[in-house]
């Protein structure tokens, strides 16, 4: 096995060549008067190495290896220039997308490319996928690779969500699945563990912190039995492929699952606490701009599915899909540029509150595309056209706070839902211009949905499935007072959830929490359970001492 300290070793490799550019690079951006980011482009033109540029991420390395080797003298404004204007993650959290190693899946769907070298349903020459190849999908490597890339150029890597792409996590062997989480684990501690528990609890504490562990499925792999094994991996959130509401197009598609089976996964899911989203395809083989209205209505009207997040992904026509030869027999056509974006702008505006609208396009490299759109900024386009319709979306990435310092009202909001296993409430703080600051989900689920997972510790439990807190923010009543802060928003939400589901008469709260957020649980005087944390509500509230972000 590969140790932290063989990738410390081999972390720096270049030729001569372009260490020399290197150095000439530096020097160039440390001559600079005043440093601009056109200016940093225009250099990294001039000083290009084999094959492409250098990135911000391999110069600032680059800096750093000569500094520690004695050819550069640190010099703190250099390394500022080299970093150039940090963007910080809005809500503080960084994702880590790490891919599993290529591996066959079980489905069979025409639309889904297959790439040997990779795993099933990504191209090689994807951004995410060049990364893991590079890395010889090692998730170690990978994940260690990333973070030191964000802390290169100015992310804050505290809080990391940890996204396992590719194929279908539940087709992988269990034991590789265990492996490949540890090792994610071991990257963010920095220390080598034997087994999966020691990474997880080296976690709880490291500075480096796993606050979301994220995986993508098939329905038709979800059982009592799977929920449970996700869960002792630490996993907060289940991308579910469902693609469509209506059993022809699934049929016709090859998914190899019914709508049934969406509906039961989902409702599983949502009974364990896991955060749902959903992936949605319009265009799929079958279907036309005006049954793809309809069926993404199903998505919203049926009990069984409302998922929390959802990624719009527009069937694209790819060189590598089964679904190819429908089209050079004429049995299938791409939307037009036209169709798509009036499509996706409705879907949009018809999008509820409590939704977060992920993503609406794929990026797949255009020359993998044999015919359909190829607009990339799609989100753009949308955006400008439902500005002038005088339309908008109200998912929650449309409202997010995102980083302005606003004030937030005194009242949290509540907007409640039925599903198929129960009752949700999804609580949020507003600003006063109507943008959200925070929110929590609230799941009530009813006795016979819980008995489903067979997790005994969550009989007779209201669930909270997800806190998050944007920031900086400012209490109404606060203003002026210069106090931006996070303001117990979290603390807050959390406060109403418990009244709530004491209200609803459950006498218990549990929380599915990733590993590194359990501390901040704990302080709110939840208890650990096995694979929950679990707060009594015969009890009053516990003393708050901390916030969640
Ligand atoms: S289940 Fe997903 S990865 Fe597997 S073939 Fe279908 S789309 Fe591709
Ligand atoms: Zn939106």
């Amino acid at each position: 096995m590969r140790t932290a300290e063989w990738y410390a070793k081999h972390e720096w490799a270049v030729t001569p060549e372009e260490e020399t550019q290197l150095l000439q690079l530096i020097a160039a951006v440390a001559a600079l008067r005043v440093a601009r980011s056109a200016d940093l482009a225009r250099l990294l033109r001039r000083y290009p190495r084999m094959g492409g540029q250098f990135s911000k991420d391999q110069l600032v390395s680059a800096y750093r290896h000569f500094c520690e080797v004695g050819k550069l003298r640190f010099d703190p404004e250099v390394l500022r220039r080299l970093q150039m204007k940090p963007t910080r993650t809005v809500s503080g959290v960084a994702t880590v997308t790490v891919l599993t190693k290529p591996f066959p899946c079980p489905g069979e769907c025409v639309f889904c490319p297959t790439d040997v070298r990779m795993p099933k349903s990504y191209l090689h020459d994807e951004p995410g996928a060049i990364r893991a190849e590079y890395h010889g999908f090692d998730p170690f490597y990978t994940t260690h690779s990333r973070l030191r890339a964000l802390r290169n150029i100015g992310h804050a890597t505290d809080k990391i969500e940890l996204l396992i792409l590719g194929g279908t996590w539940s087709y992988y062997p269990a034991d590789y699945q265990a492996w490949f989480v540890q090792r994610c684990l071991d990257a963010m501690n920095g220390v080598e563990s034997t087994t999966l528990e020691e990474a997880q609890h080296l976690n709880e504490t490291a500075v480096q912190r796993n606050v979301g562990l994220v995986i993508e499925t098939r329905p038709d792999y979800i059982d009592a039995a799977e929920v449970r094994r996700l869960r002792r991996l630490g996993v907060t959130k289940v991308q579910l492929g469902a693609q469509s509401c209506d059993d022809r197009i699934l049929e016709l598609n090859k998914r190899g699952h019914t709508i049934e089976q969406t509906r039961q996964a989902v409702k599983l899911l949502r009974a364990a606490g896991f955060k749902l989203q959903l992936h949605w395809m319009p265009n799929l083989l079958g279907a036309t701009p005006v049954s793809d209205r309809i069926d993404y209505q199903r998505l919203w009207s049926d009990t069984g599915l409302r998922p929390d997040e959802l990624k719009i992904y527009p069937n694209a026509l790819v060189r590598e899909a089964e679904l190819v030869q429908w089209y050079v027999r004429g049995e299938f056509t791409p939307y037009t540029d036209e169709e798509l974006i009036a499509l996706i702008a409705d879907c949009k505006v018809a999008t509820p509150e409590y939704v977060r609208l992920n993503r609406i396009i794929r990026d797949i490299p255009k020359d993998h595309i044999v015919a359909g759109s190829t607009v990339s900024n799609l989100r753009e386009v949308i955006k400008r056209q439902l500005a002038a319709e005088g339309r908008t979306c109200r998912c929650i990435r449309c409202r997010e706070v995102r980083g302005e310092s606003a004030q937030v009202m005194e009242a949290v909001t509540a907007l409640e839902y039925k599903t198929l296993g129960g009752r949700e409430v999804f609580l949020s703080s507003n600003t006063e211009a109507g943008k959200l600051a925070g929110f929590l989900r609230l799941s009530f689920p009813m006795a016979e949905a819980t008995a489903l997972t067979g997790i005994d510790e969550l009989r007779g439990a209201a669930l909270i499935r997800e806190v998050h807190v944007y920031g900086p923010v400012v209490e109404l009543g606060q203003a002026g007072r210069g106090k931006p802060q996070h303001s117990g928003l979290g603390v807050k939400l959390l406060r109403e959830a418990e009244g709530r589901a004491r209200a609803a008469g459950y006498d218990r709260l549990a929380v599915i929490s990733a590993i590194g957020t359990r501390p901040y649980y704990l302080k709110q005087g939840f208890e650990r359970g096995e694979l929950y944390l679990v707060k009594s509500l015969a009890s009053s509230w516990h003393n708050p001492t901390g916030e969640k972000s």
